[in-house]
């Protein structure tokens, strides 16, 4: 029978790399609800609604389109998947994600990818409201510092060089927001096991949570 295990945390923590490993390594789906968020912010912000509960935000959300194929997102058939990594698509997902008109418009989307079969879920609210049945749920976290040096790092791979303050800042503006806002804030999700990743290398928290896995497999609290 197929299981949903989810990954909730605040920016930088590591969710999505480490996410992408273990579905890779347990050969199941992936899904990054953060892109998702993160292509309708663009959407929205190109169609010039602002930020906030209106008529006009209602009238727009039903013409959005997002779609997952393969690793790329589709936001009205156009593959925005590099656009959605800039820090601009940082700052509007924080802010149209705190709509709850938003949220509820893309809760069918991310329920609807259980019907694919098992599934690692990435976000701020799966576990505890997508899917708080769900039978292995985590939370990872990290200091601010320790998240803004991996962002970083992260850009300078891609060949964007970022300074570390900038970076630092704009986590903490977003730990604030992403926290605070009323509908979904990011809590840890009742019955999630907490890992702080400061300390540990990506390698090391891929080991902890396939090991938390492997352990519910072999106990029969999951099943592949
Ligand atoms: O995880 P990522 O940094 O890509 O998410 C971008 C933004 O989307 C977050 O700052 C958060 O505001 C929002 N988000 C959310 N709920 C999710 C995933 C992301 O509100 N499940």
């Amino acid at each position: 029978m197929a299981y949903v295990l989810t990954i909730d945390g605040p920016a930088g923590a590591g969710k999505s790399s480490v996410a992408k490993r273990l579905a890779q390594l347990l050969g199941i789906h992936y899904l990054d609800t953060g892109a998702i968020y993160r292509a309708i912010a663009l959407v929205l912000a190109e169609e010039g609604v602002r930020p906030e509960e209106s008529e006009s935000l209602t009238q727009a959300l039903p013409g959005i389109r997002i779609e997952l194929r393969g690793g790329a997102v589709l936001a009205n058939g156009v593959d925005v998947s590099r656009e959605i990594r800039t820090p601009r698509a940082d700052k509007l997902s924080s802010v149209y994600s705190a709509l709850p008109s938003v949220r509820r418009a893309l809760l069918g989307l991310q329920r609807d990818q259980e019907q694919y079969g098992s599934l690692v879920v990435e976000g701020r609210d799966e576990g505890s409201v997508v899917f708080p049945k769900a039978p292995l749920k985590f939370f990872l976290t990290a200091t601010p510092e320790a998240r803004a040096r991996r962002r970083c790092l992260e850009r300078e791979r891609r060949g964007e060089p970022v300074s570390y303050e900038e970076v630092l800042a704009a986590i903490r503006e977003r730990d604030i927001a992403d926290s605070s806002r009323e509908v979904s804030p990011l809590v840890q999700p009742e019955g999630a096991v907490r890992i702080d990743t400061s300390d540990m290398t990506e390698d090391e928290v891929v080991e902890c949570l396939l090991s938390r896995v492997r352990d519910a497999l072999a106990k029969g609290e999951i099943s592949a």
